[in-house]
């Protein structure tokens, strides 16, 4: 009996994946795509990760029922046109598709108040579904003096430094107020969201962290959590706290 009332508690967490050919090529080999670290770190943390392709955007509130919290994995670029942007010139490649998907999909997961951790794109999909803009490209952008983009030749280490705001969700979580991350992007948060807070920059400046203003566990991140060693505190601490978020969701 008791192992089974455990099993219930297993929270159950939605992944966004990316639309991708796999350089394959053609309409037919178009596959649902993420990395295999985003639900193997779910799993190390207890939760039970489930993908969700890129569905027709009326079926974003149906994808999310039974959820228990919302991942928003990496990808390729929002389309400015989501913003209300035109495209410039070093913009990346975009995902049409994910973007009809996912803009509806976190708005009904925030209105749900599902618990919600989203990482790099994920916090650039976050911060457009709810108003927000973006910074194209930081390599062509004379404000980013830090280079956000490390070369990904070599070991999976902590690149830049970040200033964490006190009494953020992330202060609370990591229990510092600076740290070092990974970097791999080449697009910012530049106008927040509705009901969003800036939660840590990079020393240039650069937005690396939003936080919901309400309380409830809404994280996003700028960097890559998933693909540091398991050791890695801030990982661990940013993982099980989400996890945990969701595990008190589907308790309730
Ligand atoms: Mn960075």
């Amino acid at each position: 009996m008791g192992e089974r009332v455990t099993k219930a508690k297993i929270p159950r967490i939605g992944l966004t994946t990316s639309t991708d050919d796999g350089g394959a090529g053609g309409p037919d080999r178009v596959c649902i795509l993420t990395k295999t670290a985003y639900p193997n770190w779910v799993e190390r943390a207890g939760g039970l990760p489930l993908l969700l392709p890129n569905l027709s955007p009326e079926l974003a509130g149906p994808a999310l029922d039974g959820l228990d919290g919302l991942l928003l994995t990496g990808g390729k670029d929002v389309h400015p046109l989501v913003y209300g942007a035109e495209p410039e010139r070093y913009l990346g490649t975009t995902d049409p598709q994910r973007d009809r998907f996912e803009m509806p999909l976190i708005r009904e997961a925030l209105a749900r108040g599902l618990p919600l951790l989203a990482i790099c794109r994920g916090l650039q999909a976050l911060n457009a579904a709810t108003g927000g803009t973006l910074r194209q490209d930081l390599a062509s952008d004379a404000d980013a003096t830090v280079q956000h983009r490390m070369d990904v030749v070599g070991e999976n280490v902590p690149h830049h430094s970040i200033e964490i705001e006190r009494d953020s969700l992330l202060h609370l979580l990591l229990g510092a107020t600076r740290v070092a991350v990974n970097s791999y992007h080449h697009q910012a948060a530049d106008q927040l969201g509705e009901g969003l807070r800036v939660s840590a920059r990079a020393l240039d400046g650069t937005i690396e962290a939003l936080e919901g203003a309400s309380g409830r566990f809404v994280l996003a991140v700028q960097w890559h959590p998933e693909v540091m060693p398991a050791d890695n505190e801030v990982t661990r601490a940013i993982f099980e706290g989400f996890v945990a978020a969701c595990r008190s969701r589907r308790g309730a």
